[in-house]
């Protein structure tokens, strides 16, 4: 594998789990000679310096972006706009900005018009994560065998888009490209209703009444746990994804609530054939996921058993 730097400087403008992530998949690669790093709190800035997985850090942007070849956006998506507008005059020509924000249309609307003549925009979205977030959550295998989507508009630079495409090769991922609006239809699906799915039924049971919380912690392991590692996503990038994939999140609630009434209405009506019907459809899509490498086939999720 080519262990040449791609780029002599890297920004990361946001250094929790993804940023940090791309800060040591870099390092591993030898993909950038300088990597520096953005935050706005001094805590974050803190913390990644004890970690150490940048070259610099900075709490405002000039310094950050000056001189750099690669800028990535890697903040909740609801500051891209902002941050575009900010850093425009300090970009070098002929600089790339590309980010790994989880929705796409929304992210093109708000960054392309900001992006100075002379530098390219190539929208990009690492489709790997965890429920962690914060400079102490990155690892450099997190993009290993994971889909990097790029979204690239009838404008985007060509010979910018393989650079991008080169670069999360080189951090371990396979790379897509598809068209930003089919991008947050997909996801709105795959990771969007998901975690909306996570959130509500968290929030419902915590206000039950005719069962108290103690029982609900108490005999999570039915099924119960497995959504609150979802619904303990960070509040504020999850706030963003829904805020700007309206329509798409929309659009597929609506498909998820016409199903629910489906097997509400099996359920009630005694209807065993509807249910394992469904029921086997599913079983075969998870064997599909273990067989993608997408997950692990052992039990529990590969959760190491308590010893007793
Ligand atoms: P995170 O761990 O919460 O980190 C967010 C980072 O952005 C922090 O360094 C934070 O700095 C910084 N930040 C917050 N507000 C900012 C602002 N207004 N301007 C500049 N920087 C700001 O979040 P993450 O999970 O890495 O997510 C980052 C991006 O990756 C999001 O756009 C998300 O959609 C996308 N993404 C996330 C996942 C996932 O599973 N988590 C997967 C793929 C893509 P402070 O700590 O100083 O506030």
């Amino acid at each position: 594998m080519d262990s040449n730097p791609l780029f002599a400087k890297v920004a990361l403008l946001g250094i929790g789990l993804i940023g940090s992530s791309m800060a040591h998949a870099m390092r591993r690669a030898g993909l950038a000679a300088h990597i520096a790093g953005f935050a706005p709190h001094a805590e974050t800035l803190e913390k990644a310096k004890r970690i150490g997985f940048a070259d610099s850090l900075h709490d405002t942007l000039q310094p950050a972006v000056r001189d750099a070849d690669f800028v990535v956006l890697a903040a909740p998506v609801g500051a891209f706009g902002d941050l575009m507008r900010q850093m425009a005059p300090h970009l070098k020509p002929g600089a790339i900005v590309s980010d790994v924000g989880s929705v796409k249309a929304a992210v093109i609307r708000d960054v392309a018009p900001h992006v100075p003549e002379g530098t390219h925009f190539v929208p990009a979205h690492p489709i790997a994560g965890t429920e962690q977030s914060g400079p102490e959550a990155g690892f450099a295998e997190l993009f290993d065998g994971r889909w990097c989507v790029l979204t690239p508009t009838p404008d985007t630079d060509a010979q910018a888009v393989e650079t991008v495409k080169t670069f999360w090769r080189r951090c371990g991922s396979e790379v897509e490209i598809m068209d930003a609006r089919h991008h947050d239809l997909v996801l709105a699906i795959t990771s969007h209703v998901p975690h909306l799915i996570a959130y509500n039924i968290v929030g419902t049971a915590a206000d039950l009444e005719t069962v108290t919380q103690g029982e609900v912690i108490k005999y999570s392991a039915g099924g119960f746990r497995d959504f609150t590692r979802i619904a303990a996503s960070d509040p504020t990038m999850w706030r963003d994804v829904f805020l700007n994939n309206r329509e798409a999140v929309l659009e597929m609630l609506g498909r998820f609530s016409e199903d629910l009434t489906a097997l509400q209405r099996a359920i009630r009506w005694d209807d065993g054939e509807a249910l394992f019907n469904l029921f086997t459809r599913t079983r075969a899509i998870r064997r599909s996921i273990v067989e993608a490498g997408q997950d692990t086939a052992a039990p529990n999720f590969g959760r190491l058993r308590k010893k007793t």
